[in-house]
């Protein structure tokens, strides 16, 4: 097992971490295809930091586009337990300025086409979201980004669309009278495969316009969005920096066990190579060498005669 890091999950913006030492970029391959990018692995103040650009250096995938099954099997693989996703949003409320940051503890997923479960193929697993982010890990995340002298907001509704269009003012309207806070789109369904992954979850999330709603405020376009987000993803550093040394291991909360009662399939009835390809993620629970389906029995007749009585 490598040694517990903190994942951070770079968005718009935020594609290196300066200052980590022993840096290496390690490409990992997954169950699920290729990430965004390699992972940047190093250490900052003795802790060791897993780092992945969410879209890429360069900036080349736009959010339908995300790989989000293989970021989070990547991070989880090299050993990241607490994952903070720095994430550029639109404000769906007055008080949430421009330059502010938001950690939000609930999720709105409005995206369309994206596929946000490890599961199926043979095993069904339902994942707890009533409480999506690890309360621990925001709480860290939120001192933080006081100590680093930001606006912070903590709480409040992150709504994920699917993109890369930003909203219609019918939209922003619509989204506004729901209650939520901020919009953006990534978030979702990174947060659901993050639990999947029992990794501790939190957004940082950097407000960079008001979106299309304001009756007064320009209406949001890229422009205005790079020249706020390079602000806040300088900001964004400073708390990082702030973070790391906080975050603490073994962890207290219940995101380590988020899996523990998730499987509702029968451990008869796994595909013996689903099983295996999900070995990261349940292999604790049902450890390989259990009665899998159709696992193949190398000696004796009589259990070769058992098991093709179990698969008729
Ligand atoms: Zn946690």
């Amino acid at each position: 097992m490598p040694e517990p890091a903190l994942g951070i999950i770079g968005g718009s913006g935020l594609y290196e971490l300066e200052g980590l030492e022993e840096v290496r970029w390690v490409r990992v391959r997954t169950p699920f295809g290729d990430p965004s990018d390699a992972y940047c692995v190093g250490r900052f103040a003795g802790r060791r930091v897993v780092f992945l650009p969410r879209h890429g250096r360069g900036h080349r995938l736009m959010p339908s586009e995300l790989n989000f099954r293989a970021n989070i099997w990547g991070l989880k693989k090299l050993g990241a337990e607490w994952v903070v996703s720095v994430s550029a949003v639109g404000s769906m409320r007055e008080e949430l300025r421009p330059l502010d940051m938001v950690v939000p503890d609930q999720f709105f997923d409005a995206t369309k086409r994206r596929v946000s479960t490890f599961f199926g193929a043979g095993i069904v697993g339902h994942v707890g979201m009533a409480e999506p982010i690890c309360p621990d890990l925001a709480a860290r995340l939120h001192d933080a980004a006081v100590a680093a002298g930001a606006r912070v907001h903590r709480g409040g509704t992150y709504l994920c669309i699917e993109g890369p269009q930003f909203s219609s003012k019918a939209e922003s309207r619509i989204y506004r009278s729901w209650g939520v806070d901020v919009i953006g789109m990534t978030n979702m369904p990174e947060v659901k495969l993050a639990r999947e992954a029992e990794l501790c979850y939190a957004t940082l999330a950097l407000v960079t316009d008001y979106d299309v709603w304001h009756e007064t405020e320009a209406v949001v376009n890229v422009e205005a969005v790079i020249a706020n987000l390079l602000k806040g993803v300088a900001t964004a550093r400073e708390v990082l920096r702030r973070l790391i040394p906080a975050v603490s291991h073994p962890r207290s909360c219940s995101c380590p066990s988020l899996l523990k009662d998730a499987v509702i399939t029968a451990r008869g009835a796994f595909p013996p190579r689903t099983r295996r390809a999900l070995d990261l993620l349940i292999g604790k629970y049902f450890p390989a060498g259990g009665r899998d389906r159709a696992r193949p029995r190398p000696r004796g007749p009589g259990r070769a005669g058992q098991d093709r009585r179990r698969r008729g």
